[in-house]
């Protein structure tokens, strides 16, 4: 089967994508290996997204772009990509079903957090466990909350928690920080922050929300309970890469590369959102990303316009 433009993921990187592209009168594929929606299907409210005075649920945000999609004639598929061959003019791709062809490809595969893996941790996301301050943050107004890690994003999210929450602590496996020395000393200074050092979470309690944390102290051994409304995990973000061969470049973290045309290196395959080296992962950038790189697409198919037809001459 040949499509002018496949979409692998169906986040809101993969759906704005769709909708600009088929919208555009290309033949358009998306392919999405679990939840239609994305990462933030888990997310209760989304109170950021502009055009929408109430918060509303990822998977309902999400649910209205996929039905916009449809409106627009992409064809939905639930596969897995499982190979991307990006050798010729045309691309191929495989899922347990069969192959597809597609004059351009756009990567949507998204990122997701690292998890602490602890007891309570999975059935409490979206219930007090937060990968997001950005996301969250605001729902925390006057309320007690921890951050787990001392990189850079945990200590600036932590720093942008205190706008609301009225304290913040943090807790972090080792006696120092990683995070750049400007921003530590920010967070020092700020009262609400307090720092529990040489410390790490062992469970998330909680019956229908977080309620206290179980702390291990890693040198005395000692364990203790911390109050909290919240918890946010910066531990790192992890890129759902593992379709890409070699041939996509790569940042150190494993995020592609790409201009500000969507495009990455190899010639009409373009990535959008969370999978994209970025500095906003939101779902309002991977929306932005996912419409430029739809354009790129359309704009890449009609230059090759020639080529195109003579390929198809040959089959
Ligand atoms: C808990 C949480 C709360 C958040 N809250 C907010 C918020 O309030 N506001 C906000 O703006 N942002 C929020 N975010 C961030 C937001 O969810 C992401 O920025 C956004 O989802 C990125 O969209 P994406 O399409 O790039 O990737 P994703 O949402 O990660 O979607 C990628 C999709 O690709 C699919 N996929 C991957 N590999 C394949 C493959 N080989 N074949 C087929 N499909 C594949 C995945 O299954 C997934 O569905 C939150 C994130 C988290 C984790």
């Amino acid at each position: 089967m040949k499509y002018d433009v496949i979409i692998i993921g169906g986040g809101p990187a993969g759906l704005s994508a769709a909708i600009y592209s088929a919208r555009g009168g290309l033949k358009t594929a998306l392919f999405e290996k679990g939840m239609i929606g994305g990462q933030i299907t888990v997310t209760d409210e989304v109170e950021n997204y502009p055009g929408f005075e109430e918060p509303l649920s990822g998977f309902e945000l999400t649910a209205k772009m996929q039905a916009q999609a449809e409106r627009f004639g992409v064809e939905i598929k639930e596969e897995e990509i499982t190979a991307l061959g990006m050798e010729g003019l045309c691309k191929v791709i495989e899922t347990d079903s069969g192959k597809y062809r597609a004059k351009s490809v756009i990567i949507c595969t998204g990122a997701h957090p690292r998890r602490l893996n602890v007891p309570g941790e999975e059935r409490l996301t979206g219930r007090g466990v937060s990968y997001c301050a950005t996301c969250d943050g605001a729902l925390y107004r006057d309320k007690v909350v921890a951050v787990v890690g001392g990189g850079d994003s945990a200590i600036e999210e932590g720093i942008f928690l205190t706008r609301f929450a009225k304290k913040v602590y943090v807790i972090h496996r080792r006696d120092e920080l990683r995070a750049q020395k400007i921003i530590q000393e920010r967070a020092f200074r700020n009262p609400k922050m307090e720092f529990i050092w040489h410390t790490v979470i062992q469970e998330i309690h909680g019956d229908t929300r977080v309620s206290e944390l179980e702390l291990v102290n890693r040198q005395t051994k000692e364990i203790s309970m911390l109050p909290v409304d919240g918890v946010f995990i910066y531990v790192g973000i992890l890129p759902n890469n593992e379709l890409l061969e070699s041939r996509i470049e790569l940042d150190s973290a494993g995020f592609v590369l790409t201009d500000e045309y969507m495009h990455t290196n190899v010639p009409g395959v373009y990535a959008a959102g969370d999978i994209r080296h970025t500095v906003l992962r939101q779902v309002v950038t991977a929306t932005s990303d996912g419409a430029i790189a739809a354009w790129s697409a359309e704009k890449w198919i009609i230059e090759n316009y020639d080529s195109f037809e003579v390929e198809s001459a040959k089959q």
